[in-house]
């Protein structure tokens, strides 16, 4: 860090420097439309130019540092290769920000400061520095930071290289996800095209949206946001494959077997180990996805099992085996499978179905000590309970009210949002 001297388009009105591109052609303030005056301040500046060479050999070395890859190119496309200039760290013309003790006047302003939280929330140089040694210091620790588009540049460019200067080691990965976007490009006020949160979340639960952002949003892309498409979404998925599995196979385990599900013992038939195997292959891909912040695929891929086990109701025909004697093993085994099923992909959807999977563990009445993803990926551990009474966890939607709604949300969000 060394002392130079900044310069910029100074606004007195709002005691604020600005950019060439802010002020344009005409120099007025951005702001107040004032005329600007360029001014020069002293202020201490990172030498980025001493890391730059080191921070490409990192890229070049950790393929998966920043990922999506186009975020990288990006990057080294339009900051590093241009030449990157020194980061301005510390200002004198405001007090906000945190004094330099040696330089009185100066204070750090934004990015050194901000990026530093990571480590000084972890006591980083202080007298109790355990949290820092265990989540950054140890090699196991993996660092992810999750990011949005907007910093990537401070995140995967200065930030390891403030890393750098202090010789400690720099994230595992960094992850920059995308942006909703409608229709019309950007949500905006002036557009009209704007989706409250809070009032969809009260309209339609926590879960559901949760649900609709993870499935439809892919990591990394930008997604975009339709009424209609939300709507079927949440039906589709919800309310007719998940939903409809739950109801149909309590319904068949209190006709069948009043109520109690029968205690898993193996495989009794092929569509029986098809679904089995389909499940272990399901938590297994589920696992690798998540770990490369594939949430999107991973969810889907839960769905797919869950799609797989209504066409195995279909292809074992439940309501035949129940006519017939000798078949009592198999009836049992085929419900025993669907609530194992259903103990699975709950567990696999309670990161996002928060509040429904603890209804859906409920009305199967898992014991609270199979609650755990451990106990649910093991596969056949649930049977021998008795099962509590059906709610429909996921009600299946009216389309066109509902898209009705979401529109009139997006017509008057403010009112809409106080209500
Ligand atoms: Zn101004």
């Amino acid at each position: 860090v060394y002392l130079g001297s900044y310069s910029g388009w100074y606004c007195v009105h709002e005691e604020t420097f600005y950019t060439d591109t802010q002020v344009g052609e005409d120099h007025l303030c951005p702001e107040c439309h004032r005329p600007v005056e360029k001014k020069e301040e002293a202020a201490y500046f990172f030498r980025c130019k001493k890391y730059v060479k080191e921070l490409l050999e990192f890229f070049d070395q950790n393929p998966k540092f920043i990922t999506p890859e186009s975020r990288k190119n990006e990057m080294v496309n339009n900051f590093i290769k241009p030449g990157l200039n020194d980061l301005c760290v510390t200002r004198t013309s405001f007090d906000w920000g945190i004094p330099v003790k040696e330089a009185p006047g100066h204070v750090i302003y934004v990015w050194l400061d901000a990026l530093t939280n990571y480590i000084s929330a972890l006591g980083y140089l202080q007298e109790d520095d355990s949290k820092f040694q265990k989540y950054w210091q140890d090699p196991k620790t993996e660092i992810v930071h999750v990011i949005g588009a907007d910093i990537t540049r401070f995140h995967t460019i200065y930030w390891p290289m403030f890393l750098d200067a202090l010789k400690l080691r720099k994230p595992t990965r960094i992850f920059v996800h995308g942006l909703m976007m409608m229709k019309d490009g950007k949500m905006s006020k002036s557009k009209g095209n704007v989706i409250p949160v809070p009032p969809l979340v009260e309209h339609f639960g926590v879960d559901a949206v949760r649900y609709y952002l993870a499935r439809e949003i892919t990591f990394g892309q930008n997604g975009e946001f339709t009424p209609e498409q939300f709507v079927e979404r949440l039906n589709m998925d919800l309310a007719n494959n998940f939903g409809n599995l739950l109801n149909r196979t309590m319904g068949m385990i209190g006709k069948y077997f009043d109520g109690v599900i029968p205690a898993f013992d193996g495989d009794k038939n092929e569509l029986d180990r098809n679904l089995t195997e389909l499940a272990k292959k399901t938590v297994a891909l589920y696992e690798t996805l998540n770990d490369d912040l594939k949430v999107t695929e991973a969810y889907a891929s839960v769905m797919d099992l869950v799609d797989a086990a209504n066409k195995y109701i279909q292809a074992s025909e439940p309501w035949n085996m129940a006519k017939d004697e000798t078949k009592k093993d198999e009836l049992a085994s085929c419900m025993s499978h669907l609530a194992n099923v259903l103990f699975l992909t709950g567990t696999l959807l309670s990161p996002i179905l928060v509040t429904k999977t603890e209804s859906l563990f409920d009305q199967l009445n898992v014991p609270n000590e199979l609650r755990n993803y451990e106990s649910a990926v093991a596969f056949g551990k649930l049977g021998g309970v008795s099962i509590r009474k059906a709610t429909p966890l996921f009600p299946r939607l009216d389309a066109a009210k509902e898209v009705e709604f979401i529109k009139e949300l997006m017509a008057a969000p403010k009112e809409k949002a106080a209500a």
